[in-house]
C-alpha cells in the first residue's frame, strides 16, 4: 500500500550553505554529525500537488546532501476512492467542519491503514515521520518500538469534536507532534510533545529566482498586458476572502488619487480543477475591479506558465502587498522578501511573524492605512530599498530551508535521545 518516491534531484551542501548565517551553519553541521548513520523515513498521501509534497520534494535532497539517509513513501492510489473521500472528510473535520463519517467509512480507513502499517513494518528506519492525516493511523499501528513524529500541516485548534474524539488518541500516541503555527495546536494535545516550526522557502527552487526588474516588467507586459512605465502594486494570492483582495482594491482607489498612472495586479491563478469557493470570490472581485482598466486580475491560467508568471510578478512589483486577515504563514511573504521586496501586510498572525512594522515592511489594518503605506513606498525608494535588504536578511536567518532542516535534525535527535 506504500510506494517509494524516486527523487532524482541531487544537491550539494555548498549550494545552500552559502545562504546560511555563520552561527546557524555551525549548528547545522553539528546536528548533522549526530545524525550520521541514522535513517529517516517520511510518509504522506501523495507525491504531487499540495504544500506537503512540495516540502518533501525539497527536504529529502537536502537531508541526503548532508549524508543523512532518508526516503519518502506515499500511499498507493489503489487504496481506492472511498479511502481518499473519507480522508478528505477527516481532513476537513480536523479543520473544524461539522462532518460525520459512517462506520463503514471509518472501518475502510482502518483497513487501508493496517495495510500501510504492514508495509511500514518492512521499512528499516530509526525515525518515522507521518505528514498527513491519511496514513496517520498506520504510524500508530506500526513499529511500536520506533520513534514516531506526526506533522500536522493543518489548523486543528477548533476541530469538529466528534472527529477529534476518534483522532486525538492516535495523534497523542506520537512521540512528537509538529505544527507550523502555535495557533493551530488543539488544546487537548500533550503539551510536552508539541513542537512548532514555521515553514520555510527553498532558495534553490525555481520559484525563488531573482530576475532584474526591467526583464520582469517586460514579461508582464508581454504575458499580462501591464504597461511598463508606471508604478506597479502586486498581491500574489489565491482569491480567498481571508487574503482580503477587496481591501487591496479599496486601497488602490485611494492610491490612484496621488498616482493616477499606477497599476494593480492581483495574481491568484486557480490551478485546482474544481474550486467553487475561489471562483465565487473571484467573480465578486472582478465585478468591482472591472470598472477600472488599471486593475489587472489573473485567475484563469489558460495559456500562462503560472509559476513563471508568479515569479515575474514578485520581481516586477514596485510595492508588494499581502493584505491577509487570516494566514497560517503565507509563503508568498517570504518569497517576496527573499527577492528584496519589503511587504505591506495585513494583521494575520502568519504575516506578522514575518513582517516587522517599519523594519522590513509595514502591518496595516485598513484600506486607508494600506494606501498610505503604498504611497510612502513609492515616494521613498531609498528607504524602501533598505527595508528590502532587511527583508532578505530576515528570510536568510529565519525562513529559509536550511533553518527548517536544522529544526528537523534537532527534532529527530530529540526523539532518539
Ligand atoms: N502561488 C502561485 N501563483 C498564484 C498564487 C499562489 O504560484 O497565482 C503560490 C505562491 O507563490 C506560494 C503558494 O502558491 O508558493 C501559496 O502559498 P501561501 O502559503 O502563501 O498561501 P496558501 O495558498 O497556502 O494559503
Amino acid at each position: 500500500m506504500l510506494k517509494k518516491v524516486e527523487i532524482k534531484k541531487q544537491i550539494k551542501p555548498g549550494e545552500f550553505l552559502k545562504f546560511v548565517p555563520p552561527r546557524q551553519k555551525t549548528e547545522l553541521l553539528r546536528a548533522v554529525k549526530k545524525m550520521r548513520g541514522k535513517r529517516v523515513v517520511h510518509i504522506n498521501a501523495t507525491s504531487v500537488g499540495g504544500g506537503v509534497a512540495e516540502l518533501l520534494q525539497s527536504l529529502i535532497p537536502y537531508l541526503r546532501s548532508l549524508g543523512i539517509q532518508s526516503d519518502w513513501y506515499v500511499i498507493d492510489p489503489k487504496a481506492g476512492s472511498k479511502f481518499f473521500t473519507t480522508t478528505n472528510k477527516i481532513h476537513n473535520a480536523l479543520q473544524g467542519a461539522a462532518i460525520k463519517f459512517s462506520k463503514s467509512e471509518w472501518s475502510n480507513y482502518e483497513r487501508v491503514n493496517r495495510l500501510i502499517a504492514e508495509d511500514l513494518e518492512k521499512i528499516d528506519c530509526d525515525v518515522i515521520v507521518i505528514n498527513d492525516p491519511q496514513p496517520l493511523l498506520s504510524g500508530f499501528l506500526a513499529h511500536r518500538n520506533k520513534h514516531k513524529i506526526y506533522f500536522s500541516h493543518i489548523d486543528t485548534s477548533s476541530a469538529y469534536p466528534r472527529a477529534w474524539k476518534k483522532v486525538e488518541p492516535i495523534i497523542s500516541s506520537y512521540h512528537r507532534i509538529v505544527f507550523s503555527n502555535r495557533d493551530f495546536v488543539h488544546g487537548s494535545l500533550p503539551k510536552q510533545r508539541i513542537k512548532v516550526f514555521t515553514p520555510a522557502i527553498d532558495p534553490l527552487a525555481p520559484k525563488q529566482t531573482i530576475v532584474p526588474k526591467n526583464k520582469a516588467r517586460a514579461y508582464l507586459k508581454k504575458h499580462g498586458g501591464i504597461p511598463i512605465n508606471c508604478p506597479l502594486i502586486v498581491q500574489v494570492s489565491r482569491f480567498d476572502i481571508w487574503k482580503n483582495p477587496l481591501g487591496v482594491i479599496q486601497a488602490f482607489r485611494l492610491v490612484q488619487q496621488t498616482y493616477p498612472e499606477a497599476r494593480l495586479a492581483l495574481v491568484g491563478f486557480n490551478e485546482a480543477k474544481d474550486n467553487p469557493a475561489a471562483e465565487a470570490v473571484y467573480k465578486d472581485i472582478e465585478a468591482v475591479a472591472k470598472k477600472d482598466p488599471k486593475s489587472f486580475l489573473f485567475f484563469n491560467p489558460k495559456g500562462k506558465n503560472v509559476s513563471e508568471f508568479t515569479v515575474m510578478a514578485q520581481n516586477a512589483a514596485d510595492v508588494m502587498v499581502q493584505n491577509s486577515t487570516k494566514e497560517g504563514f503565507g509563503l508568498v511573504v517570504s518569497e517576496a522578501m527573499w527577492k528584496r521586496q519589503p511587504v505591506i501586510g495585513g494583521p494575520a498572525s502568519g504575516v506578522r511573524a514575518q513582517v516587522k512594522n517599519g523594519k522590513n515592511g509595514f502591518i496595516v489594518k485598513t484600506p486607508e492605512q494600506l494606501a498610505q503605506k503604498i504611497i510612502w513606498m513609492l515616494r521613498n525608494p531609498v528607504a524602501k530599498k533598505r527595508m528590502g535588504e532587511t527583508a532578505r536578511r530576515v528570510v536568510a536567518e529565519q525562513f529559509l530551508f536550511p533553518r527548517l532542516l536544522l529544526d528537523h535534525l534537532k527534532l529527530y535527535q530529540s526523539c532518539l535521545r
